[in-house]
């Protein structure tokens, strides 16, 4: 049986997606032994960033400053919107260095199998960003169900509307997430977007 501060910390740990029991453990262990000074930035750093993060009113990005530094950019384009699902997918796309556009985050996806439908995601958000200077919406939603439900809900919405409406290509494994692709498959999958 571990010690009782080491037993404190796995139990905190464990309740973080992908760590089990052992690597809790191990985690827990391993910050006993980290020099005090160390332990109080990452746990300063956790409470502090959870503290001041809030959702961008335009965007819906998770962010300390609203509006969030992309969307207060002067320099980015401003006729392009690339929708997706999850704040977490904003730097995996802003790695490929390649769009200079804005974003939209959805937070969810539709999936009537769990009761969530347009109205629970950022659509209403998405569609009153939709002015005149917007000429395209790259839908980047997940190449899985949800994700591509989602997108062709969005898309049959905005088409009347005389906005150009592409769909990132398939060079992304069906069912994969956005967020663990790698660079290039991404950067492909950008650049050979299809209009819907
Ligand atoms: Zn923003």
């Amino acid at each position: 049986m571990a010690s009782e501060p080491i037993m404190r910390i796995a139990s905190q740990l464990s309740r973080l997606p992908g760590i089990g029991p052992k690597s809790a453990q191990r985690l827990a262990y391993h910050i006993l032994n980290l020099p005090l000074e160390q332990v109080r930035e990452l746990a300063t750093s956790i409470w502090e960033g959870r503290k001041s993060a809030r959702t961008c009113s335009i965007c819906g990005d998770l962010t300390a400053n609203d509006p969030c530094p992309i969307c207060s950019d002067k320099k980015r384009r401003a006729d392009q919107i690339c929708v997706v699902r999850d704040p977490r997918d904003v730097p995996a796309l802003e790695h490929m260095h390649s769009y200079s556009g804005l974003y939209h985050v959805l937070h969810g996806a539709i999936s009537p199998m769990d009761g969530i439908g347009p109205d629970d995601i950022r659509i209403r958000e998405l569609m009153a960003r939709l002015s005149a200077d917007v000429e395209e919406v790259i839908l980047a939603t997940n190449p899985d169900v949800e994700g591509e439900a989602t997108a062709s809900y969005i898309a049959r919405l905005i088409k009347p509307m005389g906005i150009k409406v592409t769909r990132i290509a398939y060079g992304l494994p069906v069912g994969a997430d956005l967020e663990y692709a790698d660079e290039m498959t991404l950067s492909r999958a950008f650049e050979g977007r299809r209009e819907l």
